[in-house]
């Protein structure tokens, strides 16, 4: 679906203007961790707008930094970006690029354009100033061309250890954008890399590489995150000083995120390794594949994007919203069932012992065209704990003593009696149904407020059902940026509450990813990762209730 923002703009009049004849994305994760719903924006927006033009978008892999990457992540990637819906004209890595990124270096030390320092890391950050003072020039900042050459070769040859050595851009330590103050261009690391084994020890730096592999692959927009604002004048001083024949433009847009979670590869890395949650499929994350297990299909995820816009704000969308779209994605297809999640047994002691019946239910009241199931019924059934109070307040409608309720697709019971444990719970209710009141029979002799659900005790399966909290009490985590905030100090200890309960017998072919609406308690989809045969388990994706309202 087109949709117009300030992307589109800008391309559209690069394209009416002459300055580009085709448009050429990219999607450039780092294989580090796994992609989140972030990423899906700028998927979105890189696969959108190469569409809408008739370009064409590469999934690139940003592999410069080979001691944070690993063959799992590139795995894990591009099976997201597929599920998402997206498909690849060209698949590349960064690291096929490397000999001609070192060849661009060598030609910025012979145009005096770069050096080789000895200072480590800390000295760097020290000479390199701040916003209000200057910068300190290196005492290695001129050294000759030959010398430098002449290092450059040896750090590759693997002469040198490990931070002994860098390569930087030689531009202006007195600039007022820090990041013209001569950059780490290349870096040792003797580490072995996923792609390119053992060839290299020296690396480039991302802000040195980034212009150069958009420039090799010819992209027009190269579409990121408004963090990298600061760094466009380096990027288009790396492609011009390093004489790329290709121009590409880059252009920021606002990172997408959501309230009460956190956002960032880093954060999610540490949940998923400090065993806060179980793995980066958790069903708490919004990692692709933590949504995705949850319950969320592609669809909604799109939607969802979609409606939060393109624009340079970074702001925490409400996660109501992201529930809203996978309500309305399911609710045409999802069938509707019911599910027992904490068990009230009752017996209808005036049903016949060995009678059992089947009673028939539309699968979804919403689509005629899913037709109907025949459910089983007999003496003794499962409620929810919770419809059932022994004393209850004003306005409750549902089982109490001597009230009379219906049971959804079933008949009315009336309760009669509370059985107790020696300690005083309630241990099972004995009620009695009226036969003339069977639902569809048209019966109106008498009115009652409160409809329950329920399962047939006999047939049900037992099931598991996961119910989801959000992970992080802090609304704004994931869009706040100071370092001094742990957002581990913020973690919701009820995140995940793990309740025991029962589902209808006809759900026993129900495999991992089917989604169902359980009557009064939401979406649910059986899990990938525990469900088997003999013991259902259902994640909750969402219940049925919103407070989020659409502005359309
Ligand atoms: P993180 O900060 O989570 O580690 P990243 O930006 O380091 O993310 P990359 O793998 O470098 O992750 O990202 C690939 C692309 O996805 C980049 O162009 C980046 O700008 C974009 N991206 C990452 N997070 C978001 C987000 N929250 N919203 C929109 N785009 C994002
Ligand atoms: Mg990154």
């Amino acid at each position: 679906m087109e949709q117009s923002n300030f992307i589109r703009t800008i391309i559209k009049e690069d394209l009416e203007t002459g300055k580009r004849d085709k448009v050429i994305t990219r999607f450039p994760p780092e294989p580090n961790g796994y992609l989140h719903i972030g990423h899906a924006k700028s998927i979105i927006i890189n696969f959108g707008v190469a569409d809408d033009f008739n370009g064409q978008t590469h999934l690139r892999f940003d592999d410069t930094n080979p001691l944070k990457e690993d063959q799992e992540y590139v795995d894990a990637i591009k099976e997201d970006v597929k599920w998402l819906g997206y498909d690849w004209e060209e698949l590349r890595y960064a690291s096929d690029y490397f000999e001609e990124m070192y060849n661009r270096a060598v030609l910025l030390i012979k145009k005096g354009k770069a050096y080789v320092d000895d200072l480590n890391q800390e000295e760097i950050r020290a000479y390199r100033g701040t916003l209000t003072e200057p910068g300190k020039d290196s005492p290695y900042r001129d050294r000759s061309v030959e010398e430098n050459l002449n290092l450059f070769d040896r750090m590759r040859k693997g002469e040198f250890e490990n931070g002994s050595k860098v390569l930087r851009a030689k531009i202006d330590m007195s600039s007022p954008n820090l990041n013209f103050r001569d950059p780490v261009i290349y870096r040792i690391s003797h580490s072995t890399h996923h792609n390119t084994g053992d060839s290299w020890c020296i690396y480039p730096m991302y802000a040195f590489a980034h212009p150069l592999e958009d420039a090799i692959e010819n992209v027009t927009h190269s579409l990121c995150t408004t963090e990298f604002e600061d760094q466009r004048p380096l990027y288009n001083w790396i492609v011009q000083e390093c004489e790329m024949e290709s121009q590409p433009q880059q252009i920021e847009f606002g990172r997408l995120n959501i309230t009460n979670t956190v956002m960032s590869k880093r954060k999610l890395k540490q949940l998923v390794e400090e065993g806060i949650v179980d793995g980066w499929d958790d069903p708490r994350i919004p990692t692709l594949s933590g949504l995705r297990r949850k319950g969320y299909t592609p669809g909604a995820i799109r939607e969802f994007v979609q409606e939060t816009g393109v624009s340079k704000g970074n702001g925490a969308v409400d996660e109501a919203m992201l529930e809203h779209y996978v309500r309305e994605d399911l609710k045409l297809t999802a069938p509707r069932t019911m599910g027992i999640l904490r068990p009230l047994k009752i017996v209808i002691t005036n049903y016949p012992e060995d009678q059992s019946e089947l009673l028939e239910a539309e699968n979804n009241p919403e689509n005629e065209e899913m037709g109907t199931r025949k459910i089983p019924f007999s003496r003794e059934i499962y409620v929810e704990q919770d419809d059932f109070m022994e004393d209850p307040p004003k306005k409750y409608f549902r089982l109490f003593p001597g009230n009379e309720v219906r049971l959804k697709h079933a008949y009315f019971i009336k309760c009669n009696e509370v059985i107790k444990d020696d300690e005083g719970n309630v241990v099972e209710l004995h009620c009695t149904y009226d036969p003339e009141t069977k639902s569809g029979s048209g019966f109106t002799g008498r009115k009652v407020k409160g409809t329950l659900h329920w399962v047939d005790a006999k047939s049900a399966i037992p099931a598991e059902f996961r119910l989801y909290e959000p992970l992080v009490l802090d609304e704004q985590m994931a869009s706040d940026e100071s370092e001094d905030k742990n957002f581990l100090d913020h973690i919701n200890p009820n995140s995940l509450e793990i309740v025991q309960g029962f589902i209808e017998p006809n759900m026993k072919d129900a495999k991992p990813q089917d989604k169902f609406q359980f009557f009064r308690h939401g979406y649910f989809n059986v899990d990938t990762k525990y469900s088997t045969a003999e013991k259902p388990v259902y994640n909750r994706i969402v219940s049925l209730k919103s407070s989020f309202k659409i502005n359309k």
